[in-house]
Parts: C-alpha cells; sequence; structure tokens
C-alpha cells in the first residue's frame, strides 16, 4: 500500500534520423544524505518513517534502476561503502567516490560516515582513462565542497567524454562562494580540455566533450550559472531543452517545506558541450499535482531533488 511512482515521461528531441540509435543516458541526482534527512533537514510534512533508510534506499535504487543510466552522477551519498558502491557493482557499474573534508553528515549522531559526490558509470558502455577527486577553492582557499572528473572512452563510438560531479555550497548569503567554486571547476575543466584535445597534427583539434552534472545551489539568475554559460568551454544546460522555447530552466529541480517555509526551485543542471555533444531526450518532470501537498521527500519519492535525466549523442564530427 505505497503511493504509487511518479509517471515522467523521456520527451524526443532530436528527429527521426538525426537521433542515435544508442544515446548515452546521464542522470544527475543530489539523493539526500540519509543522516542529513533524518537529522538537519527539518522537512516537517515528511512522515519519519518515510525518512527511514530501509524505505529509502529501496526507492533510490529503484529510480535508478528505472532509467538505467550509463552516467550516474549523485550528490549527497553517505552510504557508498555499504550499498551504492556494492549494488551498482553487482549490476555492472564501475564508479568513484570523494566524501566531503567536513560532511554535515558527521554532526547527526548514528551517521554513516561523510557525504559526498559519487560517479558511476556502465562498463558495458565506457573504458575508464582517468578520475581525479577535487576539493574546490575559493580564491585559492580549499572550501567543504568536491568534485569528481572522470575521463572516459565509449565503447561503441571509440571517443573519449569527461564527466564531472559536483555539489556546490549551499545557503543564501552564499553566492559568492558558489561561483568562486564554480570557477575553479571551470578552470580544472580547462586543463584537461588542454590536456586531452585530440586530432591529427597539423588539423584543427577537437575538444573533448564535456558533461558536469551537479547540484549548484544556485537559481538561473546567479553568477555561477551565468559564469557556466559564458565560459570558453561552449557550455549549455540540457534541462532547457524542455521548455517551449528552449531557452528556460524548468520551474524545478527541488521543492520541500521547512519551518522557514517552502522551497521550490531550480538548482540542479546537466552542462554539456555544445559543439560535440546533442541532446536526444529530456525527461519531464513531475506536475505540481504528482508531487502533492506535502511536497517532496515523500513515500513517493526518497529525496527532496527530483532526478534529471538527459539522453545525449556525439555529434558527427565536421
Ligand atoms: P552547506 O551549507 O553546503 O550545506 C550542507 C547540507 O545542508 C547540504 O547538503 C544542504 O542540502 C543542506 N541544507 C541546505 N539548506 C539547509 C537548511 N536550511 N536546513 C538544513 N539543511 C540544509 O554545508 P557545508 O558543506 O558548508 O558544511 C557545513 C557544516 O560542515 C557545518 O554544519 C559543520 O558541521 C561542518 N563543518 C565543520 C568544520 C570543522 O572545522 N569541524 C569546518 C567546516 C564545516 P542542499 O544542497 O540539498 O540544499
Ligand atoms: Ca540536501
Amino acid at each position: 500500500d505505497r503511493p504509487p511512482r511518479f509517471h515522467r515521461k523521456l520527451i524526443c528531441l532530436s528527429d527521426g534520423d538525426g537521433a542515435s540509435s544508442s544515446p548515452i543516458r546521464v542522470m544527475q541526482w543530489n539523493i539526500l544524505a540519509q543522516a542529513l534527512g533524518e537529522g538537519l533537514d527539518s522537512f516537517v510534512q515528511c512522515p519519519l518513517e518515510a525518512l527511514s533508510w530501509s524505505r529509502r534506499k529501496y526507492l533510490i535504487l529503484e529510480e535508478i534502476l528505472t532509467y538505467r543510466p550509463h552516467i550516474l552522477c549523485l550528490q549527497e551519498v553517505d552510504h557508498y561503502y555499504d550499498t551504492f558502491q556494492p549494488v551498482l557493482a553487482g549490476l555492472g557499474y564501475s564508479s568513484h567516490f570523494c566524501p566531503k573534508p567536513w560532511s554535515p553528515c558527521l554532526d547527526v549522531e548514528g551517521n554513516n560516515g561523510p557525504d559526498g559526490c559519487a560517479l558511476f558509470f556502465d562498463q558495458s558502455r565506457f573504458e575508464l582513462l582517468d578520475s581525479v577527486n577535487i576539493r574546490l577553492s575559493a580564491i585559492r582557499i580549499p572550501t567543504n565542497q568536491v568534485a569528481v572528473v572522470t575521463t572516459l572512452r565509449c565503447r561503441t563510438t571509440g571517443r573519449c567524454l569527461c564527466v564531472a560531479v559536483t555539489h556546490l555550497k549551499a545557503r543564501s548569503g552564499w553566492e559568492w562562494l558558489r561561483s568562486a567554486q564554480g570557477s575553479d571547476l571551470l578552470r580544472h575543466l580547462q586543463n584537461l580540455v588542454q590536456k586531452h584535445s585530440s586530432g591529427p597534427a597539423g588539423e584543427p583539434k577537437t575538444n573533448i566533450p564535456l558533461l558536469i552534472c551537479g547540484d549548484f545551489n544556485a537559481v538561473p539568475s546567479e553568477e555561477v550559472y551565468r559564469r557556466f554559460s559564458t565560459s570558453p568551454l561552449g557550455l549549455d544546460s540540457a534541462y532547457k531543452k524542455l521548455s517551449q522555447d528552449g531557452l528556460t530552466e524548468p520551474e524545478y529541480t527541488t521543492w520541500k517545506i521547512r519551518p522557514t517555509g517552502e522551497c521550490c526551485s531550480t538548482l540542479d543542471y546537466i552542462w554539456y558541450s555544445q559543439d560535440t555533444l546533442r541532446v536526444d531526450a529530456v525527461l519531464d518532470m513531475p506536475t505540481e499535482e504528482e508531487i502533492g501537498p506535502n511536497r517532496l521527500p515523500s513515500f513517493s519519492y526518497p529525496s527532496d531533488h527530483l532526478s534529471l535525466v538527459c539522453d545525449f549523442s556525439f555529434k558527427e564530427k565536421d
């Protein structure tokens, strides 16, 4: 007797012949750290039973297995070693995890260790070239936020891809810090692109395609969003493709009620290299009615953030 799952439709964007027969599916999701959800978040309309790990872990795994992404980027993972790494390894995923240096989970009694970012990839589709864990800096000072940056080779096409997952500093008043952290990540990615740019000698080089998935904790009007959308890396945000004009972010990627009030906003993004990748499909968002009056998390959905799922394919080289 559990409420139904959301029925989200995959919206196909490419017209017939342009669409790839074997796109790369990417999922971005802040899964809500178990210690934070039970200990610090104060989701006042969510019953405590809905927050129990014994319920939530199945709903999280069910969400992942419903869409079966080739690349899975998660934030607030505080059950990596005991749950996600072993379960997903059994399903053919290889992974990397970077804990936050001073995870707030550690302040919660009975915590399961620090939360952090995790990046999983389907080993049948990708071969690992390199992976680095990065502690993001702001004005050269190390911060409490991290990123995992993994370089992969697609076994289907032979093409390389660089994927990053991050979770920027939360809360209002920290816009400047998110902006600095975003700039630091862009700087790392710029260096990586320089290292991996390929092509025969004497011919123009093709830059390695980038995918950056994250809970940026920033609405689209923030400085860090502008830095990503205007960077020399040529990035665009995939979820804009859901909108009528193709230029507008969704109305929400997180929706919750705390004692301070309701928070319905867009904070999560999948950035991609416009020159080298094409968005073939985007998973639509559940409606306000489906989410329900008590918002998220709930008995139907285990996190206060919604998953973002997109299909990408490599553009033909010209
Ligand atoms: P952030 O401000 O980035 O937030 C941490 C988590 O809290 C996020 O996962 C965030 O979720 C969630 N959150 C956001 N808003 C709220 C809210 N209103 N109520 C409850 N939870 C919220 O944290 P930091 O990484 O900067 O870490 C701060 C903590 O780290 C401190 O509480 C401290 O315990 C610890 N710390 C300890 C240090 C030490 O020397 N011992 C040094 C530095 C930090 P979401 O992203 O989904 O919004
Ligand atoms: Ca959170």
